[in-house]
């Protein structure tokens, strides 16, 4: 009986977190740090596939403002004029769980405003900077009233047990193909693969460098085996994030960097 009623509990709080159930083979692509490639590289090849993506934007210091390694923000205008969600960052890339509250709010508010500045829509997801989190991370984006949180971590994400602030994902780099493959399978029974992916390539920062030819690859794999292959936010279709934040607990003793 007491089994009974567990079971009964499990299915309970799985059926209010799932809005509606969550297909095989759904992948959410991740793009951080605004790096120039993505404006000049991945976005036309998201556009020619049909795919979505969010862009994790910061002013990666201290070389931001040299156009020949990171977007300006009229790229990232855009990118959201091409459909693409447009994500937080920081301010800096700054390791947020070394920060006051008020830093915190800082670097976050940054980004807002240029993006409000830009007409593009705030924005509601975060990408933790070199995946630098703790409890008191995770308070701050709650009353900051923000949705998702992309942490790292190799493994699949899983909405009825992962709290929807520490979402795992893979990062993909040149040495790493074969785990990456290997991930995409493991997209089902309800569980989502979310890559991290930085330059395409990536000139500053060679040590998570993707070549073209490797993304490319990636992405006709994905498009010859029917993956839906989505945003980021469009996750809100399918989770409730509110009853997920209510009934998980965050888990920090799982690995949540790559
Ligand atoms: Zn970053």
């Amino acid at each position: 009986m007491i089994l009974f009623f567990a079971f009964l509990s499990i299915f309970t709080s799985h059926a209010q977190i799932i809005k509606q159930p969550i297909p095989d083979k759904l992948v959410v692509l991740t793009f951080d740090d605004a790096p120039a490639s993505h404006y000049t590289i991945v976005a036309p090849m998201l556009m020619e596939y049909g795919f979505g993506g969010t862009f994790f934007v910061c002013e990666f210091q201290p070389n931001y403002s040299d156009s020949t390694l990171y977007m300006n923000w009229r790229q990232i205008q855009e990118l959201d004029k091409m459909g693409f969600e447009i994500a937080n960052h920081t301010h800096t890339h700054s390791n947020v769980s070394k920060l006051s509250q008020a830093e915190f709010n800082h670097q976050l508010t940054y980004i807002e405003s240029k993006c409000d500045s830009l007409g593009i829509p705030k924005p509601t997801n975060f990408a933790y900077p070199g995946y630098g989190l703790n409890a008191q991370s995770l308070a701050f984006l709650g009353e900051k009233e923000y949705v998702f949180a992309r942490a790292g971590g190799s493994r699949v994400y899983d909405p009825v047990k992962d709290h929807p602030f520490l979402i795992p994902s893979w990062a993909t780099d040149e040495t790493n193909k074969a785990e990456i493959m290997k991930a995409f399978n493991q997209a089902e029974d309800g569980k989502i693969v979310v890559l991290t992916i930085h330059g395409v390539p990536d000139i500053e920062h060679p040590w998570v460098n993707t070549l073209p030819e490797l993304f490319k690859g990636y992405l006709q794999y994905l498009k010859e085996n029917d993956f839906t292959v989505i945003s980021m936010r469009e996750l809100e279709d399918f989770i409730d994030v509110n009853v997920a934040k209510r009934l998980i607990k965050p888990d920090f003793s799982k690995k949540l960097s790559n």
